[in-house]
């Protein structure tokens, strides 16, 4: 276990030089204290829990104090911004504070977000408020406890400071972890700026420290890009597995690593819902629910138009085609186990297409309907999970399709079959009214709330008593609530 002044830095970033990023400082926020910290992402650091709660850690990471070791930058880059090509964007309100390998010899990024002005911050502040740091921060370590990809999150720092949105709310900063912050729109920053030699270092840069394994392969940047393809897909079949809306799926938003990355106004879904909008100003729907698979696909066609210049474009193109059937086999994967098979059979994707439908139709808890459908024995649990459909002769014929596959399966417990059917769906999820709640508490001044919801979501699929009010269905008021981008 590390004290804070103990972490070890290589910031191998930085040192790509000017071309990438510039050097600027944190502007401190006034009255740094902790809101929340993720004692599992302090563990990647190898930092002492007990730390969190020193005056230290809040000035260090609200922007007052800094390591000598630490190099704080921000990146440039660009990117598509629903659909259409930003020339240059960049961290506007985040540094990349610098990079620490730990113990087990892991480097991660510290990314510190909302620490002020840069020189890319266009017509922004540079700042966070309290409301999005901390959904940020709830989201990050909700998805890595699901086992869905993800940046991480240390913790939340608020302030005093008063940052203006559509009122007035106060600045905070989250520090987020990543292996790397690297971006599709890092790549088409050089490309469409033709700048060959700092987009050959950055593609030296990314293969040797994040693909080295890409390396032994005859063309190492193909294979590079087949796996980010692979990644990409595997991360947006869990999104949709476990009803997961990003918000803002723009080409600076997605990473080269394939991690969930750079929040906005996501959403879990509370009713299924396929055409579910997460994002009030997303007014075509461009990034719905399902619409993300599409999306997923075009955000990795923009990342083939940079790489032309290493790689082929019939190359690039046969790299895009396994996209989609990576997609599905995950998806399928994923849906099957939430439905309780071990075995796979032809008709599968029907079967879970005609469920989704008719939970559309009735506007059936997502979340709930997997979990309470291992409750009990797959014929109880139909009989009892019919009441929450409309469609009363449809759910019946679908019913009786899923307990003669449950039949086909295999000869299980319930026991048995219960606990597998838990350990992949979740009793608690990041549902939008839960973190409204934890934020309006927490914007008087009451941490308690984002703190217990932060506990309860580390474990997303254990039943944790006393904690039954984290696992309904959102009240009336909860379920329209207006996420925007101003964040
Ligand atoms: P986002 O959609 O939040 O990922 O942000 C898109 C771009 O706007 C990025 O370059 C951000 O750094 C920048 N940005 C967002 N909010 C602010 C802000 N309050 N101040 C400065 N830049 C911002
Ligand atoms: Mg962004």
């Amino acid at each position: 276990m590390k004290a804070l002044d103990e972490l070890t830095f290589d910031n191998r970033f930085a040192r790509l030089g000017d071309a990438f990023s510039t050097h600027v400082l944190p502007e401190p926020l006034d009255e740094p204290r902790l809101v929340v910290a993720s004692k599992a992402a302090m563990a990647l650091l190898d930092l002492d829990p007990a730390v969190a709660e020193t005056p230290v850690f809040a000035e260090l990471f609200g922007g007052h104090k800094l390591w000598a070791e630490a190099e704080p930058r921000a990146m440039v880059y660009s990117g598509h911004q629903f659909g259409g090509y930003t020339p240059q964007l960049g961290d506007g309100r985040g540094l990349l504070l610098g990079e620490v390998y730990n113990d087990a010899g892991e480097h991660w990024d510290l990314h510190l977000k909302g620490a002020g002005m840069t020189p890319y911050s266009r017509m922004g502040d540079g700042r966070a408020v309290l409301r999005s740091s901390i959904r940020e921060f709830l989201a990050s370590e909700a998805l890595h406890a699901l086992g869905i990809p993800s940046s991480r999150a240390l913790c939340v720092i608020g302030s005093s400071t008063p940052v203006w949105r559509e009122k007035q709310e106060r600045g905070a900063m989250v520090l987020r972890l990543a292996h790397s912050h690297i971006r599709f729109g890092h790549f088409e920053y050089f490309y469409y700026t033709k700048k060959p030699e700092q987009q050959a270092e950055l593609a030296e840069h990314v293969l040797n420290l994040h693909y080295p394994e890409c390396r032994e392969q005859p063309e190492p940047y193909l294979a590079m890009f087949r796996e980010i393809v692979e990644r990409n897909a595997e991360m947006i079949a869990k999104w949709q597995a476990y009803g997961f809306c990003h918000g803002v799926m723009n080409t600076d938003n997605m990473s080269i690593l394939g991690i969930t990355f750079d929040f906005g106004p996501f959403a879990f879904l509370d009713d299924f819902d396929a055409h579910f909008i997460c994002n009030h100003s997303d007014h075509e729907g461009r990034y719905s629910f399902s619409n993300q698979v599409p999306i997923g696909q075009w955000n990795l066609s923009a990342l083939a138009q940079a790489l032309t210049p290493f790689i082929s474009v019939d190359a690039l193109k046969e790299a895009l085609g396994l996209y989609l059937p990576f997609y599905q086999a995950h998806y399928l994967d994923l849906m099957r186990r939430r439905l309780g098979l071990t075995s796979a059979e032809e008709d599968d994707q029907k079967l879970v297409e005609d469920l989704l439908k008719l939970m559309q139709n009735s506007g059936v808890d997502y979340t709930l309907f997997f979990r309470r459908l291992g409750d009990e024995s797959a014929a109880l649990a139909v009989t009892r999970l019919r009441d929450d459909f409309v469609d009363l002769a449809g759910f019946d014929t679908w019913a009786e399709r899923y307990k003669a596959r449950v039949a086909r399966d295999g000869d299980f417990t319930q026991e048995q079959r219960r606990e597998r059917m838990h350990a992949v769906n979740p009793l608690y999820i990041l549902r939008n009214y839960l973190a409204q709640n934890a934020i309006a508490a927490a914007e008087s001044g009451d941490y308690s709330e984002v703190r217990r919801l932060h506990e309860v979501l580390t474990r997303p699929f254990e039943e944790q008593a006393g904690m039954e009010q984290y696992a309904q269905r959102p009240p009336d008021w909860g379920k329209h609530l207006e996420i925007s981008c101003s964040s």
